[in-house]
């Protein structure tokens, strides 16, 4: 009876899930190609990766590379466990010494994305100087990658911070994005990606165990940590927390630029193992997927 009630309180689970799932699928994580998006119109949770939730898989995003020390050593780890992630890189790191590298991320079969030009956060630009970075970030590397002679078509970007749209701006990014990409691809190319667990292994404070545990506890429950501000010092202390209701999947937030994150890395990937979570590549994740829309530099 036990058994019997779990399989179907879990298939009415999974159901809900597909029926979420249908509802997003389409241009969800394309801007809307027949919107004009209004200053403030925007908002991170709307863009949860729904189609992951309670699947126990997993997407592993590295942000704010390349990094010519950190970068090398995670692939090598990737490629031991056979795991393909995806790097959101900054486009002002590009040079002779990271170029090669990304090279080498694309050929070891991850998936090389854009973060920007700069780490400025965009809600503080004018217009004017965030489609010149657009143009200049999405462009150059779309470049790299054709040199690559891997099929130039899918094009990822994620907002430094994940900020876009204030309402305090007279322009909205969402609009933007979609004329750069028509002027560089001659259609509505650029996939953005937020993500659903923040690992946290960009605060000092975390360390190994903790950044495991922010990730496993988002997946299977369990202690997380965070850094919570005193009312009374103002001074931030870690705490911990414990989840009970875990998202059980999602795109996780980490960063190849930190010596920490790549040394908790196998650590990581043992217990993903054990507790069988599966890493997958985000261009097979329903949300991202192209579905076989060709998008090449014009
Ligand atoms: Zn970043």
């Amino acid at each position: 009876m036990k058994l019997a009630a779990k399989t179907l309180i879990l298939s009415a689970l999974m159901m809900s899930n597909m029926a979420f799932a249908q509802v997003i699928i389409g241009d969800k994580q394309f801007p809307d190609a027949g919107k004009t998006y209004a200053p403030g119109e925007g908002g991170f949770g709307q863009y949860q990766t729904k189609s992951l939730m309670g699947t126990k898989k997993v997407v592993l995003t590295f942000d704010d590379g390349p990094d010519t020390v950190q970068t090398p050593r995670l692939l090598a780890i990737l490629k031991k466990y056979n795991v393909k992630a995806t790097f959101f890189t900054l486009a002002e790191k590009y040079n002779d010494k990271t170029i090669p590298l990304i090279k080498q991320v694309i050929a070891e079969g991850h998936i090389v994305a854009s973060h920007h030009l700069d780490h400025e956060d965009n809600n503080g630009k004018t217009e004017e100087l965030y489609k010149e970075q657009l143009k200049t970030a999405i462009s150059g590397l779309a470049k790299i990658m054709e040199e690559t002679g891997t099929p130039n078509t899918e094009m990822y970007y994620r907002f430094p911070y994940g900020a876009y749209g204030s309402s305090k701006l007279n322009y909205n990014h969402m609009n933007d994005i979609k004329e750069i990409s028509e002027e560089l691809y001659g259609d509505n190319c650029i996939n953005f990606t937020f993500w659903d667990i923040d690992s946290l292994d960009w605060l000092k404070p975390m360390d190994n165990g903790d950044v495991i545990s922010n990730i496993m506890a988002n997946l299977v429950g369990g202690t997380a940590y965070n850094m919570v501000k005193s009312k009374w010092s103002g001074k931030s202390k870690k705490e911990k927390y414990e989840i009970k209701h875990p998202m059980g999947g999602g795109v996780i937030l980490m960063h190849d630029i930190h010596s920490r994150t790549v040394d908790l890395m196998e650590t990581l990937l043992r217990n993903f193992k054990e507790k069988g979570i599966q890493v997958v590549p985000l261009n097979e994740v329903q949300e991202y997927s192209y579905k076989g829309k060709e998008c090449r530099l014009l």
